[in-house]
């Protein structure tokens, strides 16, 4: 078999920034000369182009995807041992904002189709201290917004949409109505760490509300509890949680390639589908209908481990890297121990774990390349299935 032209790489940042570069040089050079390094102008410039790009939403800059969904949660006002509804399959973060706090997290079941959060796990684990519910779009599609609004509605909990991997995805209600990941429920989160769809230069995150008045809320505890333009006047004990005007400048640039960036990886995923599509014993992502998916992962499942692992193994042989994401459930993480959850619980997330294989996707992957990785896959699971 013929070495490929080009490697192949999970993610190709360098690629992707050298196609902009001068657009980049030239926001970078701006704000060198402004001078305003901390709550420059570009900040709220590129809060409102965000906002714009996800429909008509405020947005509200800090500092990582992270402290976005700690100051969600602070905005809430809630008590110690106040009970918070996670998925056991997620990154950490989603758990972690609302332990540090001194809340709850209480782990609920994921789809297996769609890898989120289940809406009758998370009904299930509702008892009279749940106060929210964190749904995570993981891997680039929503959580069922229409399930999880309305049970978030029903019992008067506030719904947040941890939509770190998710932005530009859309969501389809029942009556037809499209909405955008992040500005369904209460409040909204995303991250624009690097490797995220719209990723910065180093971190930054934001929140997303439909409410002026949370808007404002979350942008003071986003600074030092500090109301805009009251310097010194500290109404809340905050964060110093800031995007940098640096950050911002250069995200507004990415945000004008970000429609680009997206088809581009749908289209990618269209090309794995058709490949993989019917291969026995793998599993291509579930695409909900009416959403959309942005594919920040393209996640296949196998049959069991054994068979990821080989796989990956197999690849990783061909210099085709993937990745797990992720390994081990929140709940049986050593730092999660101590909310006496057992191996077993939540099934589903387990089985995940043990099963799930994202592979290369980036805007800059190319057809051949995508090809490339099928056929190894394909000559790979002709063979393992051959043996079963
Ligand atoms: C990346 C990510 C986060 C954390 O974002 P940071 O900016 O790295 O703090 C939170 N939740 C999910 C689902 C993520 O993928």
């Amino acid at each position: 078999m013929s070495v490929p032209a080009l490697p192949i790489r999970l993610l190709d940042l360098p690629a992707q920034h050298a196609a902009i570069q001068p657009e980049l040089d030239a926001a970078l050079q701006r704000v060198l000369q402004e001078g305003a390094f901390i709550q420059g102008p570009d900040v709220q410039l590129f809060a409102q182009e965000l906002g714009l790009y996800l429909g008509g939403t405020h947005v509200v800059p800090c500092a990582n995807g992270t402290d976005a969904l700690q100051l969600a949660l602070m905005a809430l006002d809630l008590q110690p041992g106040d009970e918070v509804i996670v998925p056991a399959f997620t990154y950490v973060a989603t758990a972690e904002a609302a332990a540090i706090l001194g809340l709850k997290p209480v782990m609920a079941d994921v789809d297996p189709h769609t890898f989120t959060l289940d809406p009758a796990a998370a009904a299930a684990a509702i008892t009279p201290r749940t106060r929210a519910i964190m749904a995570v779009h993981l891997y680039g599609q929503c959580a069922d917004l229409t399930a999880l609004k309305t049970l978030a509605d029903q019992h008067q909990l506030a719904l947040i949409e941890d939509n770190a991997q998710a932005i530009g995805a859309t969501w389809q209600f029942s009556d037809g109505s499209i909405q955008h990941a992040g500005t369904v429920g209460e409040v909204g989160t995303t991250s624009f760490f690097p490797s995220k769809n719209l990723g910065a230069m180093g971190d930054g995150g934001a929140l997303f509300t439909r409410s002026e008045a949370r808007a404002a809320q979350l942008h003071e505890l986003a600074n030092h509890g500090q109301p805009r333009g009251k310097k010194y006047l500290h109404q809340r004990i905050g964060l110093n949680s800031r995007l940098d005007t640096l950050q911002a400048a250069l995200l507004r640039v990415k945000l004008r390639h970000l429609t680009n960036w997206t088809e581009a990886r749908q289209q990618a995923a269209a090309r794995y589908d058709a490949a993989l599509a019917n291969v026995p014993g793998l599993r291509i992502p579930t695409r909900q209908p009416g959403s959309t998916h942005v594919f920040h992962q393209y996640t296949i499942t196998l049959g069991s481990t054994a068979v990821r692992d080989a796989l990956q193994q197999h690849l990783q042989q061909h210099g085709i890297p993937s990745v797990v994401y992720y390994p081990l459930p929140v709940h049986t993480q050593p730092a999660y121990r101590y909310l006496g959850y057992r191996e077993g619980q939540f099934p589903v997330a387990e089985q995940l774990c043990g099963t799930v294989l994202s592979l290369p996707i980036h805007p800059g992957l190319v057809a051949d390349q995508i090809d490339r990785i099928a056929e190894v896959i394909l000559a790979f699971m002709g063979g393992a299935t051959g043996v079963a």
